[in-house]
């Protein structure tokens, strides 16, 4: 691949560099993420008017179809968009999900009408979506999911528990995978709807995390009508409806997330070990060094990536490899950058310490990116099948119906 910019990527690029410069601020440093804000009432009205902004520049949904607010550009586009917002400091977190998920699902089985009234205020940023799948009983394997659809003339009726929605509790609509058949195997049980998040029975009740923000709740259901109308997808099929939001899922994660090696370098250059700067210290290169080996790894995987995607090619289940990989780099890299510090990395306020938070942010944050999106052990499954052609996983319930399949005593 050449990656220097054609003349087509290059025009766009000093477009976007133009529209951040003139609506965003350069990060100081180190960037001050919503994973380490508490998600308010003015976080979300930030985040709104970023979101409308972008909306309003042409630039929130770059790869979508025309007629939907976007501008048909090869996906290679869109990455040099995010490659360019990198260095500003912009609300996120609170549509990815939305635009980069639910709508795309929408996009697929929604009516013409549906989609006139929900696409644009979404990608304007008026109405948050959230993506209801995983249950107690149902996170890795969702189609081990037990909240029940029950048809009731135009509506079904449903009873349940989902868990770990993120952004459930300021979410104005969201889409969820239901069980309306326990009597055939559970891939072949599941009905997929999108639903308004204020409807009466929806309750969403935030988990308090280590970081001490909410970002995803407990969400119950107790007698939740939802017309039929808005079921996606035929009675049914909803794994293969389910498929088409996870696709969308592992292209999403993948980003370079932070700290990384230059983040450890200049750590490094102010912790001091022994009486020295800690970089001087040859254990402490060594582990730069690995690391760095790896980013580079991933660096060059990623453009493999971006190479299918500028030829138009869908990225096969080797972006897993990505995912796996960051996300426990990212965890080793801020427990060794944490160590460092000792008791001064206790400090999370970025306005005192912000490489400090930088670091400690994402010592609490990583663990939980290790499981969103897949878990590790479920990424190497997948690649053990899908990349390496090894053995399946065992599957004993496959065939089987739901409702015959062993379950804990209460
Ligand atoms: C930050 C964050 C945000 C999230 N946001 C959302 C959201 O918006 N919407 C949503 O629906 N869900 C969301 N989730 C949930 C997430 O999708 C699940 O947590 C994830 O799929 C794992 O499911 P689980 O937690 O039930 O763990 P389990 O599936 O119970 O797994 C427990 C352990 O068993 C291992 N394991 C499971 N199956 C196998 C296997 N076949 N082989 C080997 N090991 C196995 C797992 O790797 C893990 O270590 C979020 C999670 C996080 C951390």
């Amino acid at each position: 691949m050449d990656f220097d910019d054609t003349q087509a990527e290059a025009a766009f690029r000093a477009e976007v560099r133009a529209f951040l410069a003139a609506n965003a601020r350069p990060k100081a440093g180190t960037r001050p993420t919503s994973r380490a804000q508490h998600v308010d009432a003015a976080f979300i009205a930030r985040a709104k008017d970023w979101q409308a902004r972008k909306a309003a520049a042409g630039l929130a949904a770059i790869t979508w179809p025309k007629a939907w607010g976007g501008r048909e550009m090869p996906p290679m586009f869109q990455v040099i968009y995010n490659q360019e917002e990198e260095a500003y400091a912009t609300p996120r977190g609170v549509f990815e999900i939305g635009l980069g998920m639910c709508i795309p699902t929408m996009m697929a089985y929604a009516t013409p009408a549906q989609l006139e009234r929900h696409v644009a205020p979404a990608l304007r940023g008026e109405e948050i979506w959230c993506q209801l799948f995983s249950e107690p009983a149902g996170g890795s394997d969702v189609a081990g999911l037990r909240t029940r659809a029950e048809r009731d003339g135009e509506d079904w009726v449903i009873n349940g528990q989902k868990i770990w929605t993120s952004g459930a509790h300021f979410a104005d609509f969201g889409i969820i995978v239901t069980r309306s058949d326990p009597n055939v195997p559970k891939h072949a049980g599941l009905t997929f709807f999108f639903l308004d998040m204020t409807s009466p029975g929806v309750e969403a009740r935030p988990i308090r995390q280590i970081s001490g923000a909410s970002h995803f709740n407990e969400v119950f259901f107790t007698d939740v009508r939802i017309p039929d109308s808005q079921r996606l997808g035929a009675v049914g099929q909803g794994w293969k409806v389910s498929l088409t939001t996870l696709m969308n899922e592992r292209l999403a994660v993948g980003e370079m997330p932070r700290p990384d090696v230059d983040d450890l370098l200049a750590l490094c250059r102010l912790a001091e070990l022994d009486g020295a700067p800690a970089l001087a210290n040859a254990a402490v290169r060594e582990r730069i060094a690995e690391w760095h080996v790896r980013s580079q790894g991933l660096k060059f995987s990623r453009f493999r990536t971006m190479t299918a995607l500028s030829r138009g090619q869908t990225p096969g289940p080797e972006s897993s490899i990505a995912k796996l990989v960051n996300a426990a780099k990212l965890q080793d890299i801020a427990s060794f950058g944490l160590d460092l510090l000792g008791p001064a990395g206790v400090v999370m306020d970025p306005a005192l310490a912000p490489l400090h938070a930088l670091f400690q942010e994402a010592l609490l944050f990583s663990p939980g990116l290790r499981i969103a999106g897949g878990t590790d052990e479920i990424l190497r499954n997948i690649i053990a099948e899908r990349v390496l052609g090894l053995p399946g996983d065992i599957r004993v319930d496959k065939d089987k119906p739901f409702n015959q399949l062993p379950q804990g005593t209460r």
